[in-house]
C-alpha cells in the first residue's frame, strides 16, 4: 500500500484538516510555504495523468474548500501537481500541493534552456 493511501487509512498519522467522503487534506510535513497543504483523493489515483474529469470536478470543489478553511481564498494561494519523472513526483498518489500564507516565489524550474525545446 502507498505512503498517502495509509493516510488515508489512518495506518500513519497526519495533520488533517478537513476530510469528506472522497478526499482528504493535510499538513505537508515538509512545508515550503507558511500554509502547504495536500489534498488527495481516498482512493488510489497515480497521479494527475491518471485522474477522471468526473473526479477532478470534484476535486476542484474539495480544494476550493481547502482553501476558505485556512483562510487563503481571499489573500490568494498556488495548486501545483507534479506528474512523473520530470514533474518531480516524489509519492506515486495523486496530490495538489496548496501552498499560500505568503507572498510566493516564481523561478527556474530547470536548469535545461528554457528556449530550447521548441
Ligand atoms: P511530490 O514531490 O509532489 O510527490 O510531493 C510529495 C510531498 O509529500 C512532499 O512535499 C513531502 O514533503 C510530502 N510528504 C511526504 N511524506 C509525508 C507525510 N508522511 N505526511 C505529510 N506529507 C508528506
Amino acid at each position: 500500500m502507498c505512503l498517502f493511501c495509509k493516510i488515508v487509512n489512518r495506518e500513519i498519522p497526519s495533520n488533517i484538516i478537513l476530510e469528506d467522503e472522497n478526499f482528504v487534506a493535510f499538513h505537508d510535513i515538509n512545508p515550503k510555504a507558511p500554509v502547504h497543504i495536500l489534498a488527495i483523493p481516498k482512493i488510489h489515483v497515480d497521479s494527475f495523468d491518471a485522474v477522471s474529469p468526473e473526479m477532478m470536478a470534484k476535486m476542484t470543489t474539495f480544494i476550493h474548500d481547502v482553501a476558505k478553511e485556512v483562510n487563503i481564498q481571499k489573500s490568494g494561494y498556488r495548486v501545483i501537481t507534479n506528474i512523473g519523472e520530470n514533474g518531480g513526483q516524489e509519492v506515486g498518489h495523486l496530490h495538489f500541493h496548496i501552498l499560500g500564507g505568503a507572498r510566493l516565489k516564481w523561478g527556474h524550474f530547470s536548469d535545461a534552456d528554457p528556449q530550447g525545446h521548441f
